[in-house]
């Protein structure tokens, strides 16, 4: 019996409670009911001043996130199979683990300072928060698909199709054509097979799975990958940098070679805009180039920096990049 009313002197009941000891209509007197969420709730800033990151508990992002902390030098400490939040050592930090769906909301909200997640979650939501960082990892594309037999050639021709999706605000935001939804929670390369669906709208990283599931790919929506959002972007700005320097640094590759000096013009320009730092060396007319690269641009120049006569080429990788 919960609830009821109690013979003799009442018991003291908390202070958020009416003199029944209810506070729904449920019931239950010994728990209160969360108000509704949607507003920004209280809380935030951890004990002690502590940061509050949310990080996906778990999924594909929750690994790479977890690295990006360990390289930024915060010594997360290795959280147990259960643990749901877990402290950082070398910086006031505290992680808490949660669905990588529901931190833009608990930023928007203020629950914690900031989180990493997907730009197509922060986007589905409609959260009201900066996106302060990309990442670079998690990297995938929001795509329109239909069965490869489908006459559909383009989004355009999407009028009035049935579209199942996972994402349906961004599907209605982003797909020209007016359609009907079919909300489903997974599995969406399956709905045109079963008749649920002509289209489907979803992510996609290699687009095998699209293939695997006789569909065809009409166009990408979004360009997805993980960022780091705050909702007050003061706040989370030293961390974020600690966090840039690391992404930056991955982006690139740091570049030393020895060359003859007339082959510095050419190698000046294959590793611009960046200027690259020049040192003699001991055997005369011949200098060491060091230069910051882009490391996506790295199998096109060394090729290229061999052609230009440059020798001893060695590519490492860099630890922090801060402008
Ligand atoms: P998960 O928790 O593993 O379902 O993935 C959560 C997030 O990972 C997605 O919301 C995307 O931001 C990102 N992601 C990256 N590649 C993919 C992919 N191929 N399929 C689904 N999610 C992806």
């Amino acid at each position: 019996m919960a609830g009821g009313p109690t013979a003799g002197p009442r018991a003291p009941v908390p202070g958020d409670r009416g003199a029944n000891g209810r506070v729904d209509h449920h019931g239950d007197t010994r728990r209160t009911l969360a108000p509704a969420r949607g507003g920004r709730l209280q809380g935030g800033s951890g004990p002690r001043g502590l940061l509050r990151l949310a990080l996906p508990a778990k999924g594909r992002l929750r690994e790479p996130a977890f690295h990006l902390l360990e390289d930024a030098g915060l010594g997360p400490e290795q959280p147990g199979d259960r643990a749901l939040a877990f402290p950082c050592r070398n910086a006031p930090v505290e992680v808490l683990l949660v669905r990588a769906a529901d931190i833009p909301e608990y930023v928007q909200d203020g629950v914690v300072d900031c989180g990493i997640t997907g730009i197509d979650l922060v986007r589905e939501r409609g959260a009201d928060v900066h996106e302060l960082l990309t990442l670079g990892f998690g990297s995938c594309r929001l795509e329109a698909a239909v069965p490869e037999e489908s006459t559909v050639a383009t989004v355009d021709d999407l009028v009035g199709a049935t579209v199942a999706t996972v994402y349906p605000r961004l599907t209605r935001e982003l797909l020209p054509a007016d359609v009907t939804l079919v909300d489903v929670t997974g599995s969406v390369e399956i709905a045109p097979r079963l008749g649920l669906a002509d289209a489907i709208v979803d992510l996609v990283s290699s687009g095998n799975t699209l293939r695997t599931n006789g569909l065809r790919s009409l166009g990408v929506l979004l360009e997805s990958e993980a960022v780091l959002v705050a909702s007050d972007d003061e706040r989370a700005a030293p961390f974020a940098s600690m966090l840039r320097a690391v992404v930056e640094a991955r982006r690139h590759r740091y570049l030393m070679l020895n060359a003859p000096e007339s082959a510095l013009p050419k190698i000046a320009e294959l590793v611009a805009p960046r200027v690259p730092s020049v040192l003699p060396l001991a055997e005369p007319g011949t200098v060491a180039v060091h230069a910051l690269v882009p490391s996506a641009d790295v199998w096109r120049l060394l090729p290229e920096l061999e052609a230009a006569g440059a020798s001893s080429i060695l590519i490492v990788p860099v630890e922090r990049l801060s402008a």
